[in-house]
């Protein structure tokens, strides 16, 4: 019988939505969880912004130029949109559906413009956490140290940030990025928590009826 035994109760999976200011350290904390969470895949956005050296095309991004984002965008084929320090960002719906209609986890490292959007459509679905860098000086030197934008770039990045931060309370859960190991096991036991929600583990009734059969 299906749903019998603990191990075979069928979840919705959860949208957990990383965001944070540039340089706060999201990106990081994105790929340990990835890597120590087999049910979790990354949603990978469409980005009219330039390749990084460091960057691989379809795993960190895909780069698209401006006219096919905006067929994308015109064919609703992305769940939300934004334009982030001048470039247009994306996610592409139909690899979330798919997802999360497997059960499986989905990971968003998207901006509060975005979190707002998929917070719209699909409220029940979404973990929304914030990622604060502990001071200004750290924010700056993270930016710096990653070297692989203009100095330009970085003071545009910068200058934005403010806005970025002004957003923390549209958020389900804050965490100040002091260091890597602690925030990336603060992310964990959210995701764990969450997982376990009532509405999310939709077999459970079927479980339980199970147990009392046996009575
Ligand atoms: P970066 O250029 O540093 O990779 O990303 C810049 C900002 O855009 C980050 O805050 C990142 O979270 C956000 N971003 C990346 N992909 C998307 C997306 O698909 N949608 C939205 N709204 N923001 C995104």
């Amino acid at each position: 019988m299906r749903n019998s035994s603990a191990s075979t109760i069928d979840r919705r999976g959860v949208m957990l939505v990383l965001s944070s200011p540039s340089g706060a350290g999201k990106s990081s904390i994105a790929r340990e969880i990835l890597s120590k969470n087999s049910e979790i895949e990354l949603s990978v956005s469409v980005t009219t912004r330039a390749q990084r050296p460091s960057e691989i095309e379809g795993t960190h991004y895909h780069f698209i130029d401006q006219k096919r984002f905006s067929a994308m965008r015109d064919r609703n084929e992305l769940l939300e949109w934004a334009e982030v320090h001048g470039n247009f960002y994306g996610t592409p719906r139909d690899p979330v559906e798919e997802a999360l209609s497997a059960g499986r986890d989905v990971l968003f490292d998207i901006d509060w413009q975005g979190t707002r959007q998929l917070h719209e459509r699909m409220p029940e679905d979404l973990v929304r956490i914030f990622v604060l860098p502990p001071s200004i000086d750290e924010l700056k030197s993270r930016l710096e140290r990653r070297a692989e934008d203009s100095a330009d770039v970085i003071a545009k990045r910068l200058a934005n940030s403010a806005l970025e931060m002004e957003q923390w309370s549209e958020y389900d859960y804050v965490i100040i990025n002091e260091k890597l190991e602690l925030s990336v096991a603060r992310v964990q036991s959210i995701l764990d928590a969450e997982r376990m929600r009532r509405d999310r583990v939709v077999g459970i009734n079927m479980f339980v009826e199970g147990l009392i059969n046996q009575l």
